[in-house]
């Protein structure tokens, strides 16, 4: 591929760090940069507590555990995102409730959530997908009113706000990937974030296989993980989060590029430029075909031309997997379903360059005035 999907911009002290890290030994867990990166991507979000972890999707392990959320709770969440926040509620024996998607936003349709709530209903677990944040304001009066905690997966969210506050300073417990096409990247890693003292200690002790800190050692009351990070993907990380400002400035030109050159384009919807609550902050950049048919056949043609594409997530109640467990059985979302078939990304990682972008978007108009 001449241009993939993505590629991690490691122009700053990523390797400096990392040679620390060799030169002193500390390559484990228990390194310093740990807590550095900890605490310094706490403040940037504005949380008291940061725990780093080995993943996203460990993240979310720990946090629909440290949460106590098993057997006969319900969880309400997007039926369109990525397999993991569904993956940590069915492995810790709860269900997940789904919910539609909003055509424009492309996030989950937040008027639908309340006439799912039923007594079971223990969270709701919010994804900001893409590049905007979901409506808050009204998800935050939901948990409110009926009492339910609220998990914030912004792991497509760095430095992104809603209404001028943080992404993921919203959540009871909100988590982040640093995989490296995010924002900032630890190579393979994740960060949940919380203001609860107790919840970070339980955290800190899940992702460490549930060591009891007062109990001997290799005694154990409850089942954990291993989801530490090590302390050269915390270097990685420090480093990254020392460019942040960066890295998201590049990403919302990248975006405004694509914006531009592809005004007049034919058979795509465009993502978003802004909200009332938020302006895109182009995670990837978004493209919805007409058809199927025309996403499968632009995604086949930019590939013969060397670009990189990826397709939408898939829903999670058509997902072969989950239908074997017996669940959604003849559940609908058809605007999920629609995205999910129709939607694509192509090639936004900071390592793309102008040039790189004219010879995209040329290739697209090509593609999108002929319809194929
Ligand atoms: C990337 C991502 C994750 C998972 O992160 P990993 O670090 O890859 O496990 C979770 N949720 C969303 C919405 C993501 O985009």
């Amino acid at each position: 591929m001449k241009i993939p999907v993505n590629e991690p911009l490691l122009d700053g002290n990523e390797e400096k760090y990392l040679l620390e890290c060799i030169r002193s030994g500390w390559v484990s867990s228990e390194g310093p940069f740990i807590k550095e990166f900890e605490n310094k991507f706490a403040k940037y979000i504005g949380r008291e507590f940061g725990v780093a972890v080995s993943s996203g999707s460990g993240a979310l392990d720990i946090a629909v555990q440290a949460l106590k959320i098993g057997a006969g709770d319900e969880v309400i969440m997007p039926t369109l995102t990525i397999i993991s926040p569904a993956q940590s509620v069915i492995r810790a024996g709860a269900k997940p409730v789904l919910i539609d998607s909003d055509s424009k936003t492309l996030n989950m349709d937040v008027s639908q959530i309340e006439a799912k709530i039923t007594s079971k209903t223990k969270a709701i677990l919010v994804a900001h997908l893409y590049g905007l944040p979901v409506d808050m304001d009204p998800i935050l009066e939901l948990c409110k009113k009926y009492k339910l905690y609220l998990i914030e997966d912004a792991a497509e969210m760095h430095g992104q706000t809603y209404k001028g506050k943080m992404c993921g300073s919203f959540g009871d417990i909100s988590i982040f990937s640093f995989y490296p096409n995010k924002h900032i990247t630890t190579g393979e890693g994740g960060m949940i974030m919380v203001d609860n003292p107790e919840l970070d200690k339980r955290c800190r002790k899940l992702r460490d296989l549930a060591f009891e800190p007062k109990e001997r050692r290799f005694v154990h009351r409850e089942l954990g993980w291993n989801y530490r990070m090590t302390n050269m993907q915390a270097a990685l990380g420090l480093a990254q989060l020392e460019k942040i400002k960066d890295h998201i400035i590049k990403k919302r030109d990248i975006g405004n590029a694509y914006q531009k050159n592809l005004r007049e384009i034919q058979g795509f919807q465009l993502p978003l430029v802004k909200t009332e609550y938020a302006e895109n902050i182009y995670w990837v950049f978004t493209l919805v075909a007409d058809t199927q048919e025309l996403c499968e056949n632009t995604m086949a043609k930019l590939s013969i031309e060397g670009i990189g594409t990826r397709p939408f997530f898939w829903c999670m109640h058509e997902q072969p997997v989950f239908k074997d467990l017996g669940l959604f059985i003849g559940e609908k979302y058809p605007v999920a379903e629609r995205l999910a078939r129709n939607g694509f990304y192509i090639p936004s990682g900071l390592g793309l360059n102008l040039e790189n972008i004219k010879y995209i978007t040329d290739s697209l108009l090509i593609i999108g005035a002929s319809k194929i």
